[in-house]
């Protein structure tokens, strides 16, 4: 597994559990966001109704988890957490359906993954907080409909373009989380540490969030193995030195891209003369998977402005040549 690959680990599971803010309050960075559900929560407590449903979309390990959870303890209500593909039959659905308890938030993950059966069930749940369950066979079958207790759906998907037009439609708040600037990946640093007892000097939390891929995810996972290397090489105490030096021994370099990020920018330099490539040569050089690099990895190269995105493929920008340290192609006479 990449170091930096945005997608949760094993190794990062126990951290993420005691690292994870509870309320609005400790979520760093994503204002307009937490603006905006701070107005929706507030006014669904007057109201004494269910808050509006809510779609979260964006890449893997900026906060959509989290956020869902963070929305639940606000409400002062239950969370139930399942994923799309996880929710295999519409019996499933309805199961978790009818044990929600008024106001309750469900939280389905990859919601793009929801088989069209299962979706389908989704609709009027969402829509007039019914369910419509068919009785019987051939002929004599009729449909029956059972009311459900007013709950809120909290859907998070990596892009919002997976999403089927009528159930994008049916989600009253669709928010689009943003990568973190480095000042906030700082912040989430110096918190994580602060939280788990490591002790570290101030700037040494600028260096692990600099080559975080503006990912709090990846933050705090660069934040745990730096940490070994401290105790080892060092004496426990996180330095900018210690920092860096770990992270150098990690091959994350000062943009918080790897050696396949290199590899594959490289490949589409020497071989495609910086692009266009499509999607699926650039997958087959690398060794990886399309759809994995077109949510996980390839998010941030866009965000920093290092690719491309065309109509025939990806092209490496003049600022990815320049971090490479390769001289641009002479155009074509
Ligand atoms: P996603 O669901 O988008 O993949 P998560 O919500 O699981 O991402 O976030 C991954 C981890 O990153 C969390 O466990 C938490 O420790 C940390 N994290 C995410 N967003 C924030 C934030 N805004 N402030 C502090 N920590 C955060």
């Amino acid at each position: 597994d990449r170091i930096i690959s945005a997608n949760l680990m094993m190794e990062d599971q126990a951290v993420e559990l005691s690292l994870r803010p509870r309320y609005l309050a400790e979520y760093i960075g994503q204002e307009r966001i937490k603006e905006n559900l701070k107005i929706y929560i507030e006014a669904a407590k007057m109201r004494k109704e269910a808050l509006d449903h809510v779609l979260l979309y964006g890449p893997p390990g900026l906060g959509k988890t989290t956020l869902a959870n963070i929305i639940a303890n606000e409400l002062g209500v239950n969370l139930r957490t399942t994923s799309g593909p996880a929710i295999e039959r519409p019996g499933d659905l309805a199961a978790l359906l009818t044990n929600l308890q008024e106001g309750d938030v469900l939280f389905i993950d990859e919601i793009h993954r929801l088989h069209r059966t299962v979706e389908e069930v989704l609709y009027p749940a969402m829509e007039d907080f019914a369910l419509d369950i068919m009785i019987g066979k051939g002929p004599s079958a009729r449909s029956v409909r059972l009311d459900l207790p007013p709950f809120t759906l909290v859907g998070a998907t990596t892009r919002a373009g997976l999403l089927s037009a009528p159930l994008r439609d049916r989600f009253g708040v669709v928010s689009r989380l943003e990568f973190y600037t480095r000042d906030e990946l700082s912040f989430i640093v110096s918190r994580g540490a602060d939280i788990l007892g490591i002790p570290i000097l101030g700037n040494a939390s600028d260096e692990i969030a600099l080559r975080s891929r503006g990912t709090p995810r990846i933050a705090n996972r660069l934040l745990k193995r730096v940490r070994d290397y401290a105790q080892v090489r060092g004496d426990g105490m996180i330095t900018p030195e210690i920092a860096k030096e770990a992270l150098e021994m990690l091959q994350v370099d000062p943009m918080g891209l790897d050696l396949i990020d290199h590899k594959m920018l490289r490949a589409m330099i020497m071989s495609f003369r910086g692009g266009p490539v499509g999607l699926d040569t650039i997958a087959a050089t690398i060794g990886e998977e399309s759809q994995t690099i077109e949510d996980v990895y390839e998010p941030y190269l866009l965000q920093i402005g290092y690719l491309q995105r065309t109509p025939r493929g990806r092209m490496v920008t003049p600022a990815a040549y320049a971090h490479l340290g390769l001289p641009l192609p002479e155009p074509p006479k």
